[in-house]
């Protein structure tokens, strides 16, 4: 196992970019602590499977290093840097029993048969493949190809780290959660550093206790899911989590006073920054229904089963709530009310209120 340092990390796929917009990686430093459970999470395009192809040397970048344990490793090829990668399809040889796909990553490394043994049996039992074992892996479902290609990824014992890129795409979406939480078991069990590649939130927030949230060939935010949750520091984080994510609304600033639609808001502590274009960011748990605050009319209510949706007009701009129980009719006329400690104020995209610890 191994800390992973990237440092000044930029690439372009093409062989003379110019501007920001050629480049697939902006800049990326990130330190990541030996024995972590990290996940990359951002849409499709935003550079997820560059970066995880840099840190497995399947890339160079163009420019930056990366770090193993302090040791230079952005020039040694793959199989020099002892990382397993798990990819979002199957990587398995049709012609060998599941079985022998699952000794292969060991075979390879002379390892002696007796442990072999033991590391298929250990792995298969976690998988829940036992019985597939003597298989032709021509045979297999695409759900269960994927299931060996994850476990050869994981059956190696001596690895820096073990990636996973998107690796659930092709799984059955009721053995999604099965395999999600395994993973995170899994990850307690061998404390190897695991790095999970996905745009879909619930895999990152289940499974990381770190999560490095990406947009457009950069990182935007890193911390651990309560983090990302509550104090949002760009407000694509605070869309892009939640369900539904943040309320970003527009409004207007003046000396550190903030209006929208007309109203003055209350905001969790001093603006900083001047100028821009500026947003107000509060997350739908912290809009309730009060009896007085800022006039709305009911737009839609959707009943999502614990509680419901509620989208109301305030002027011209849309707002959601999340409200426990009884929810008003639509076309009802309401007030909104704001937690204040969680209404801050976004600039250029950029998280500009300041609290004090
Ligand atoms: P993600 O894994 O987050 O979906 P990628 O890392 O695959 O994103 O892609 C990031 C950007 O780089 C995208 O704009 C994509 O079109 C581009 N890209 C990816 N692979 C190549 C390639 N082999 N050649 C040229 N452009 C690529
Ligand atoms: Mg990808």
């Amino acid at each position: 196992m191994a800390k992973i340092t990237l440092s000044n990390l930029k690439h372009s796929y093409m062989p003379n970019p110019k501007g920001a917009e050629d480049y697939a990686l902006k800049e990326i430093d990130l330190d990541w602590e030996d024995g972590g459970a990290y996940a990359l999470l951002g849409p499709s395009g935003c550079g997820k499977s560059t970066l995880l192809n840099i840190i497995s040397g399947l890339l160079t970048p163009s420019e930056g290093k990366i770090l193993f344990d302090d040791r230079d490793v952005t020039d040694l090829p793959p199989d020099q840097r002892n990382i397993a990668q798990v990819f979002q399809f199957p990587v398995i040889y049709d012609t060998m029993t599941v079985r022998e796909n699952l000794a292969f990553p060991l075979r390879n490394r002379k390892v002696p048969e007796a442990r072999i043994a033991e590391r298929v049996a250990d792995i298969a039992a976690m998988l829940e493949v036992q019985e597939m074992l003597d298989v032709r892996a021509s045979h297999l479902s695409p759900d269960n190809k994927q299931k060996i290609s994850m476990g050869r990824g994981l059956v190696r014992d001596d690895v820096n780290v073990v990636m996973f890129d998107e690796p659930l795409t092709v799984i059955d979406p009721h053995l999604k959660w099965k395999l999600r939480s395994k993973l995170k078991e899994l990850h307690q069990r061998v404390r190897a550093t695991m790095i999970y590649v996905t745009h879909d939130q619930t895999e990152a927030l289940t499974f990381a206790d770190q999560v490095v949230v990406m947009q457009d060939g950069e990182v935007v935010q890193i911390g651990t899911p309560v983090e990302l949750f509550e104090r949002p520091q760009h407000t694509f984080v605070g869309h892009f989590i939640g369900s539904p994510g943040m309320n970003v609304l527009p409004v207007s600033e003046n000396g550190g006073r903030v209006t929208f639609e007309g109203h003055s808001v209350a905001l969790e502590g001093a603006v900083s920054g001047q100028g821009g274009s500026t947003e107000l960011g509060i997350r739908p748990e912290f809009v309730s229904i009060a009896d007085a605050g800022l006039e709305a009319r009911v737009r839609k209510v959707s009943d999502v089963g614990r509680h419901s949706v509620v989208e109301a007009m305030v002027g011209d701009t849309a707002v959601k709530a999340i409200i426990e129980g009884a929810a008003p009719e639509q076309g009802a006329a309401v007030h909104l009310n704001f937690a204040q400690a969680q209404t801050r104020l976004y600039r250029d995209g950029w998280i500009a209120t300041e609290v004090s610890p």
